[in-house]
């Protein structure tokens, strides 16, 4: 086995290497200094949700980190969480199941599982006695995605079925997901609210409430305030139960997206402005389709000095043959920008290496670990 050198930082590598290939670089401190924070700060127990990214080497370090429940949506999922931490508690939070997925369920131990439905409900049945959380939707403002769309019951769905489970000898739980990078604290709230007023609606006392994940990453602007969403959230819980269920949070998205810088390099600068990259939207750029695109962008020269120079808005294309393949708003590069420069993306550890490909050859290969970023 080759040892993997350990590198400094993003610019010795690039210098040392001028990789001609996207890259993305690790930096575990970066990730264990998160989870950190989220432990700290969040008053119930973290999770961490796998599908955000799923690398071994994330899993790992968040078990290292004090990780000890993984929100999982797969066999496959459940299987990276086991292989991480063989203790960790698996919290099957895919509300749509089928019986093979919910026997893999039984193998892998899985301790706690969300329904939307009484059919669902039933599915569950070879788990035993689990913690069952009914999931909750409701039409939110405040998010970049509306899951409440796919999975959820409305409240008085919710009273029948919190009625059921409890009836069944499962441990009477609810949750909810507000949505993705939700800065405002009030996303949270009227989901705590309802919930509250659904489990006394039920006459069930809750021994769990999981509010979901959907913590913003710093994307664009300022870096969220963490602390002040987890305050919020304790002190409506608090103020909302007559007993306080323990809380549990699923961030993946926030837990995650600091760790990661995403290294492309220009392949082409055209004389109408546009820019070529060695990755796109099909590769580790794939969420910018959806939410709008960094900004926290930074261009070095092969020596890995900055470029510097006015900032000018260029139209950004992909490296594949698909026309597709550019990023749905202009990029802000400095003047002095050239071919063959680096540019890094700050903040892409989430929903990137999970959903890249490898369309017409190109992509990210594996993560390459630093000490800082
Ligand atoms: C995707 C998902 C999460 C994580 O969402 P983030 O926005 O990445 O924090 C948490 N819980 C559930 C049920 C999810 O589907």
């Amino acid at each position: 086995m080759r040892a993997e050198p350990y590198w400094l930082d993003p610019l010795t590598h690039l210098r040392r290497q001028r990789p001609d290939h996207a890259v993305m670089y690790f930096s575990p401190m970066v990730l264990q200094r998160q989870a950190a924070r989220f432990l700290q700060g969040f008053p119930g127990m973290v999770t961490y949700a796998v599908k955000a990214n799923a690398r071994p080497e994330v899993l790992v370090n968040l078990a290292a980190a004090g990780i000890e429940g993984f929100d999982v949506a797969s066999p496959a999922e459940m299987e990276a969480a086991r292989q991480a931490n063989p203790q960790a508690a698996l919290h099957y939070n895919n509300p749509v199941r089928t019986p093979d997925e919910v026997a893999q369920a039984v193998r892998f131990g899985v301790c706690s599982a969300s329904v939307d439905s009484l059919s669902e409900l039933e599915k569950l049945a070879p788990l035993g006695p689990i913690e069952v959380s009914v999931r909750l939707a409701l039409p939110v403002a405040g998010a970049v995605y509306d899951f409440g769309e796919k999975f959820g019951v409305g409240p008085e769905a919710a009273v029948d079925l919190l009625r059921e489970v409890a009836a069944r000898g499962h441990s009477p739980a609810m949750t909810f997901h507000p949505g993705t990078q939700c800065s405002d604290p009030e996303a949270w709230v009227s989901y705590i609210r309802v919930a509250a007023d659904v489990a006394a609606r039920a006459g069930v006392a809750l021994k769990r409430l999981n509010v979901g994940g959907g913590f913003a990453a710093h994307r664009l602007g300022e870096a969220p305030d963490l602390e002040r969403v987890f305050d919020r959230i304790g002190q409506v819980t608090r103020a909302s139960f007559s007993t306080m269920p323990e809380l549990v949070c699923e961030p993946g998205r926030a837990m995650v997206a600091e760790a990661f810088t995403l290294a492309t390099r220009i392949k082409a600068l055209r004389p109408n402005g546009a820019v070529f990259l060695n990755d796109g939207i099909y590769g580790a750029l794939s969420e910018m389709r959806d939410i709008s695109a960094s900004d926290r962008v930074h261009v070095f020269d092969p020596q890995g000095q900055p470029r510097g120079g006015a900032m000018i808005r260029r139209v950004v294309f992909g490296p594949t043959c698909d026309s597709l393949d550019r990023l749905p708003d202009p990029v802000a590069f400095p003047a002095e920008v050239q071919e063959g420069d680096y540019v890094l993306f700050s903040g892409m550890g989430a929903y990137s290496l999970s959903i890249s490909t490898r369309f017409n050859g190109y992509g990210v290969g594996d993560p390459v670990t630093v000490a800082s970023l």
